[in-house]
């Protein structure tokens, strides 16, 4: 099967030009102009952008909070409509069983012949016994090369204590597996809602005082010693403010190999939502909590600056009316995480690029190559060149839409974006060279996604 794709303008994380993109099978074989020969489909995509696939290194189809249980893959279409081609699921693992077989046994019950899109996996600790530490470095020979830890959550999961945090990262180093933190101080966080709730506060309002920002910045600087102190890299997820942001490139300035990603909904979305009348406020309850609106420039500026080097969407498919509302009296049981999955190529590029925050190579880095790279996915993932997997976007710059839930694939009951513009659509998307998606439509079929392995020593390895 030959495809041409003529006359688009490709975009890499370098440059972009305009030309024709082969592709044969499931790979890319030729970018150029005037490419000849004989082709089963040509796509005229002049006008329009090509983008390599998004890969979105933080999703969640697994998640469980107080027994609602996330979404599965079965919703993975999403990602597809949404120009993401490669997520990356957390698995927690379950306790008793070891890292590796809780995400295999997860993955062949409910990913395996049910996504629709390419995956891979990262690992979370839950159940730190001493044999848990000494299989960390299993994990890199399984395809699996990044371990997350909890510091947020008491009582809830296994929050991940300065001692869990030190043997990991120098466990972890030698094998080459990327350390992440989830980084907010969970005693702080449980003081602050006994407080909170003790004085009435219930409102879900209320997740967003009980997180302010020092408390994800207190996690993210002690999380940052500890790995200086085991001179390991760490990965700080979901950076949503200044404070922690000003720590991560305060470390990354000193030469240490820490970088941070950032979501699509911490650098549009504010806390201000979080107050919304008659219990829509739960909607945008995910942790760390939405900002205040003077971090959405801090966020970006560390987008530019390389100390944020990927946006994920931090998917969570939690139901408004049944799951959410498990915290109409109590906040803090409310199913903590939003969807967004679809959502996160829109607003990159309308807020993003469109507002000249971003350029679009820049946007093409961090939704797409640079989380390859961290993940050690880059050896097929990521970026539009020759002997890379096919998985291309087609985006059509002069499209105007208004974001709205029914358009989404998600399978959940609201878009946190809802009623905000997006510029620009993604058109067609090839998933390994099959046409996935076509005006922008899923045309593909559910369980054509597959496995992909990610190499050990990562890009916060070669820093
Ligand atoms: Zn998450």
């Amino acid at each position: 099967m030959r495809t041409l794709i003529k006359n688009g303008t490709v975009v890499t994380s370098s440059n972009e030009y305009v030309a024709d993109v082969l592709i044969k099978d499931e790979k890319i074989v030729q970018i150029g102009n005037n490419i000849d020969g004989t082709f089963d489909k040509i796509v005229d995509a002049k006008g329009k952008y090509i983008l390599p696939g998004g890969v979105d290194q933080h999703v969640h189809f697994s998640f469980e909070f107080n027994g609602a249980k996330v979404r599965g893959f079965e919703s993975s279409a999403s990602a597809a409509v949404g120009g993401t081609t490669t997520v990356i699921e957390f698995v927690n693992q379950v306790k008793g069983k070891g890292l590796v077989d809780s995400i295999e046994d997860y993955r062949k019950a409910n990913a395996d012949g049910i996504a629709s899109v390419d995956y891979s996996f990262h690992s979370v600790m839950t159940d730190p016994r001493p044999e848990v530490f000494e299989e960390i470095p299993e994990l890199a020979k399984a395809g699996y090369p990044t371990m997350k830890l909890f510091m947020a959550y008491k009582g809830m999961f296994f929050h991940a204590d300065d001692d869990a945090i030190l043997k990991a990262l120098m466990i972890a180093k030698d094998a080459g597996i990327t350390v992440m933190v989830h980084a907010e101080n969970a005693d702080a966080i449980d003081v602050l809602q006994k407080q909170l709730v003790a004085e009435g506060k219930i409102e879900p309002y209320s997740h967003a005082l009980s997180r302010p920002p020092i408390v994800e910045a207190e996690a993210t600087r002690r999380a940052i010693y500890l790995a200086e102190l085991a001179e390991a890299p760490l990965y700080v997820v979901h950076v949503s403010c200044k404070e922690a942001l000003d720590e991560v490139s305060k470390a990354f300035n000193s030469g240490l190999p820490i970088k941070g990603e950032t979501c699509s909904h911490y650098l549009v979305l504010d806390e201000s939502n979080l107050a919304k009348p008659n219990f829509e406020g739960a909607k945008y309850v995910c942790s760390p909590a939405l900002r205040t609106p003077e971090h959405f420039d801090a966020l970006w500026n560390g987008i530019t600056r390389g100390s944020l080097n990927a946006v994920s969407s931090d998917h969570c498919g939690f139901d408004w009316k049944e799951q959410k509302h498990m915290g109409k009296d109590d906040f803090r049981n409310i199913p903590n995480g939003a969807p967004g999955l679809q959502n996160r190529l829109g607003v990159l590029w309308t807020y993003g690029v469109e507002k000249g925050k971003i350029t679009r190579s820049q946007l093409v880095d961090i939704y797409a190559t640079t989380p390859a790279k961290n993940n050690g996915l880059d050896y097929c993932k990521g970026t539009i060149e020759i002997g890379y997997d096919a998985d291309i976007v087609i985006y059509d710059p002069n499209c105007k839409s208004i974001i709205s839930n029914k358009d989404s694939l998600h399978g959940v009951d609201y878009c946190p974006y809802e009623g905000m513009e997006q510029i620009g659509r993604v058109e067609k998307v090839f998933l390994r060279g099959n046409m996935t998606v076509d005006e922008g439509k899923f045309i593909g079929k559910e369980g054509q996604g597959k496995l992909i392995k990610g190499n050990p020593f990562g890009l916060m390895y070669k820093l």
